[in-house]
């Protein structure tokens, strides 16, 4: 299934080029809410057969006539991996904006996961904003976006398939300065509208294998990014088990599993358009930032 939020904070699922309205699955308290999903999702087994019930009977209303919202606008959580792919480690480490430390043999098994303010999160109608920072340099990242579907601590990798509920596609915006002595990473990742994502979430089932997905981001129409998760140094399984052993994962949190090469700079009047294989195409345009 693939699943929306759109207009005064409906739940709806695609279905044939329409938006099926399922929001009224949820308990009242948080319907039209931004928490909607987050129930939705916690709720899932015993709301599934009701939604699909919905997503084939409910009036449908062409997307084209919606306006689609970031499918979880506050999850309790938002991870992401450094440096998981060896071609991006390896332009880092190159690059003058590398970061102190940086080393070439570095990724998640060593460094772990940093987190993004969930205050970052946009969706597919919202514009990067850039900040008015003449001496720094915005850079695109796409990326698989893994949703937690369950409450998670201690697992081992085997079991961490089946605490996802299902899969974004996002874009990691970053800020980078030149020169070794850059602000604290979570700043630099943090800007309102630095973590776009969506259009929808494709659930689980629909997709066996995370790690068989070709990523592409084009600036303009200029193809940037052309990777694939199999290059993955930490795969999703491995990503989730190491962060549920620092803290417990929730429903609706959200998992930023790194960017592979090709990472470069963006500006205001550019359009990135971002595709995750099977998941979905997500087109933001690029502004300066009014305030
Ligand atoms: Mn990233």
């Amino acid at each position: 299934m693939h699943i929306v939020r759109y207009d005064d904070a409906r739940l709806g699922v695609l279905v044939d080029g329409g938006v099926r309205d399922v929001s009224a699955v949820v308990d009242e308290r948080w319907r039209g809410t931004p928490y909607a999903i987050n129930a939705l999702i916690a709720g899932w087994d015993e709301l599934a057969p009701r939604v699909a019930q919905l997503a084939a009977s409910a009036p449908s209303v062409p997307l084209s006539e919606v306006r689609l919202l970031p499918p979880v606008p506050r999850p309790r959580q938002l991870f992401a991996a450094p440096l998981n792919y060896r071609r991006h480690v390896a332009e880092m480490v190159d690059s003058t904006h590398a970061p102190d430390g940086l080393k070439a043999g570095s990724s998640p098994s060593d460094l772990g996961f940093f987190v993004k303010a969930t205050g970052s999160i946009s969706g597919p109608g919202d514009a990067v904003q850039l900040p008015p920072l003449p001496d720094r340099r915005f850079h695109h990242e796409v990326e698989l976006g893994v949703v937690v579907g369950r409450t998670a601590r201690g697992l081992r990798p085997a079991a961490a398939r089946d605490h996802v509920f299902g899969y974004v596609c996002l874009l990691d915006i970053t800020m980078r300065t030149e020169g070794p002595h850059q602000e604290e990473r979570t700043l630099r990742k943090s800007f309102e509208t630095f973590t776009p994502i969506g259009p929808a979430i494709v659930t689980a089932d629909e997709l066996p294998d995370p790690g068989d997905l070709r990523l592409r981001l084009w600036v303009n129409d200029e193809l940037r990014q052309d990777a694939h998760t199999a290059d993955l140094i930490v795969g999703v399984d491995e990503l989730l088990a190491r962060a549920s052993h620092v803290v417990t994962l929730h429903p609706g949190d959200i998992y930023a599993t790194g960017t592979p090469d090709g990472v470069g700079p963006i500006e205001p009047g550019d359009v990135i358009r971002a595709e995750v294989e099977s998941v979905g195409t997500l087109e933001v345009a690029v502004e300066r930032r009014p305030w």
